[in-house]
């Protein structure tokens, strides 16, 4: 099976194999300027392990993540005087996710700027809230989770060219107690 990370322009841009513009690069994660950017100074974090998602990262790796985003959201609420900043992470289909290569983009925020990242609130029953309340609490504060560096899911990585999407079966994220 080919190496996922051959033909990732994510894992080439860390390698310097295609041009960019590194803004930040420690031992683990290397940070671009979005070429095509939702407001001026858009980066894009990208960790150099070529992963999916957040979920293979073991817990140090994750806190090399945040602590990179740390200090590129430092630097440019000092250099570029925005006002604000999103971090945005896509992980699976649904919620947006392009690449096979886990991001997080840090989109420096302005007044009057274009960017647009809201929802519509919406009602759930009593039954739908307590269900979702029930089990995650029950997951995340009365154990741990020992396959939390497992894959949650496989989700179809849409590159560029959207297509159908298949159906793929749900696996358990957390354990059944
Ligand atoms: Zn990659």
């Amino acid at each position: 099976m080919p190496d996922a990370s051959e033909q990732c322009i994510f894992c080439l841009i860390k390698d310097k194999k295609v041009p960019s513009l590194p803004i930040y690069e420690d031992d683990f994660v290397i940070a671009v300027l979005d070429k095509l950017p939702a407001t001026k100074g858009h980066a894009i974090l990208i960790p150099k392990k070529h992963v999916n998602g957040i979920h293979e990262l073991s817990d140090e790796e994750v806190s090399q993540v945040f602590n990179a985003c740390k200090r590129i959201i430092f630097a440019m609420t000092q250099i570029l005087n925005c006002e604000g900043v999103n971090l945005v992470y896509c992980f699976g289909p649904a919620a947006g996710q392009r690449s096979p290569h886990m991001l997080i983009y840090i989109i420096p925020r302005y007044k009057d700027d274009q960017v647009s990242i809201i929802w519509n609130p919406m009602q759930l029953n009593e039954a739908e809230l307590k269900e979702a309340y029930e089990s995650l609490k029950k997951a995340l504060l009365s154990a741990a989770l020992p396959e939390v560096h497992e894959k949650p899911k496989e989700p179809e990585v849409i590159e560029e060219k959207p297509k159908e999407t298949e159906v793929i079966e749900e696996k358990p994220r957390v354990p059944s107690y």
